[in-house]
């Protein structure tokens, strides 16, 4: 098939957003007589679920501390519900084990998610919080433990496979799929507007652009020419901090236990609800019982058939990467400081030893292979979702996205006319407007 010079609706990055809005774009043009899916082109300089999308954790769930997140969440979750088969989906649930720390803020989640309608149990106190989790693990043995909130909804889906069950869907509806087109740049007219999009393969004239590109982000940011820097008033203080980089990198650590999946059973022999345990609990090696830390620690695992044992991560660190640096690729060739370490496969295996005995004396089957990656960060941490010149939606997001299903959705409605009330608090203007999202005592700098 020759390569198109025009489609109305071009969509950059097929990861979860880009082949998510496809799809519902699809949907929502059909409905309103309007168009259908052989409007829509998905270009990607790799392929489908190349980026971040095709090696994420998978996890999905509803505890945020933010309102707007759980509100989101809970939209996408519906969304994972509607075709579990296609998504590969695996309802089991997820688990926010914390230390008192965090109490406060894990009550606040649970009254909310009362609020929404969102199904889950809230359990307090540490003698309490070890008798509901024995129930569930009879070798359950963390410390410190004052609150367990269990969400019934949300679990965790197998990365790849979802986004080809996605993509079948979108291809299903009429949208074409081309991989190996990188794009390059935007032509645009008098007013800015964008007209057509650059690629290596020729120029395609368009008349809506939607960018997912995930942590390759910052690069089409600087194609819109967009600020490398912003100020950013306090939503309390009224305070104003100025010239802040709009983007950072951070390495997303995460590993797989090679051990057999079946092990992580429940007492009753089902497979397990995702784990996540924040705690200031001191933690020690399970090498060789030296202190590894007595900070606030977090980790999250879960049995996963396609990575082939308990897999999971911990806190993320900061990549010495900022907004000029442009050029990088994150996922390119792996320079130095993106390789998780052996540190990370000692903490977090010991980790999961301080959780539950059965991964005790495991260290050795840690699969020392490739895995984690990069995400772009907004100053907050939280994504961007917004319009930029007239005709193109941006869907700035590396790090909480592949349970966000649901975006596409509402960015899909939005394009044909109906603005989304759950979208609206991460637009871009909230960083000026000082209307930004709570922050929680989490150490991770999502949640
Ligand atoms: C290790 C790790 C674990 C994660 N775990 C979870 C998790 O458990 N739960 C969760 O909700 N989120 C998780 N995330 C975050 C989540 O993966 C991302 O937020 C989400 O996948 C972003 O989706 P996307 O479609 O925007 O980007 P991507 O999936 O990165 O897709 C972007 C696509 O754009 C293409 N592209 C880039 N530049 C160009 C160009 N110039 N021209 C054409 N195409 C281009 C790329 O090839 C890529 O395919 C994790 C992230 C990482 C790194």
């Amino acid at each position: 098939m020759a390569f198109p010079s025009h489609c109305p609706y071009v969509i950059i990055g097929a990861g979860i957003h880009g082949l998510s809005t496809a799809y519902h774009l699809a949907l929502e043009l059909k409905a309103q007589g309007k168009g259908s899916g052989s409007d829509i082109l998905i270009v990607d300089k790799s392929g489908i679920s190349a980026g971040a999308s095709g090696i994420a954790c998978g996890v999905i769930r509803n505890n945020y501390f933010q309102p707007a997140m759980r509100e989101l969440m809970a939209h996408s979750v519906k969304v994972w519900e509607s075709d579990p088969d296609a998504y590969s989906y695996h309802p089991v649930g997820y688990m926010q084990i914390s230390s008192e720390t965090m109490h406060e803020d894990i009550v606040s989640i649970h009254q909310q998610q009362k609020n929404i309608g969102y199904r889950s149990t809230l359990i307090e106190g540490e003698k309490d919080c070890m008798a509901y989790m024995k129930g569930i693990f009879d070798d359950w043995q963390a410390q410190n433990i004052t609150t367990v909130l269990h969400e019934e909804p949300g679990g965790y889906a197998n990365n790849t496979r979802a986004m080809y069950g996605l993509a079948s869907k979108a291809e299903a509806e009429g949208v074409r799929i081309i991989s190996g087109v990188e794009v390059s740049g935007f032509k645009e007219d008098a007013t800015g507007a964008i007209r057509a999009v650059e690629t290596n393969r020729g120029v395609i004239e368009c008349d809506y652009v939607v960018i997912g590109a995930g942590p390759w982000t910052p690069k089409f940011w600087d194609m819109l020419s967009l600020p490398k820097t912003i100020d950013i008033k306090n939503s309390v203080t009224g305070e104003i901090v100025k010239d802040v980089d709009m983007w950072i990198y951070w390495s997303l650590q995460e590993g797989t236990l090679g051990v057999d999946p079946n092990l992580q059973q429940t007492n009753d022999g089902k497979m397990p609800p995702v784990i996540h345990v924040d705690t200031d609990a001191a933690l020690y090696s399970d090498v060789d019982g030296s202190l590894i830390t007595d900070k606030m620690w977090g980790i999250y695992y879960k049995p996963d058939f396609h990575f082939g044992g308990i897999q999971g991560g911990a806190a993320p660190f900061i990549v010495d990467k900022k907004a000029d640096d442009v050029n990088v690729d994150p996922y390119g060739p792996l320079s130095p400081e993106f390789i998780v370490g052996d540190d990370f496969a000692h903490m977090w295996v010991s980790a999961l030893a301080h959780c539950q005995k059965r991964f005790s004396g495991q260290i050795a089957k840690y699969k020392n292979e490739p895995s984690g990656g990069i995400g772009a960060f907004t100053p907050d941490s939280f994504p961007v979702f917004d319009h930029f010149r007239e005709n193109c939606y941006v869907i700035a997001d590396s790090n909480h996205g592949y349970k966000m299903l649901g975006v596409g959705k509402l960015v899909a409605e939005t394009i044909c006319g109906t603005e989304s009330k759950l979208l609206k608090p991460f637009r871009f203007s909230r960083y000026q407007e000082g209307d930004l999202h709570p922050v929680s005592n989490s150490p991770f700098p999502w949640s």
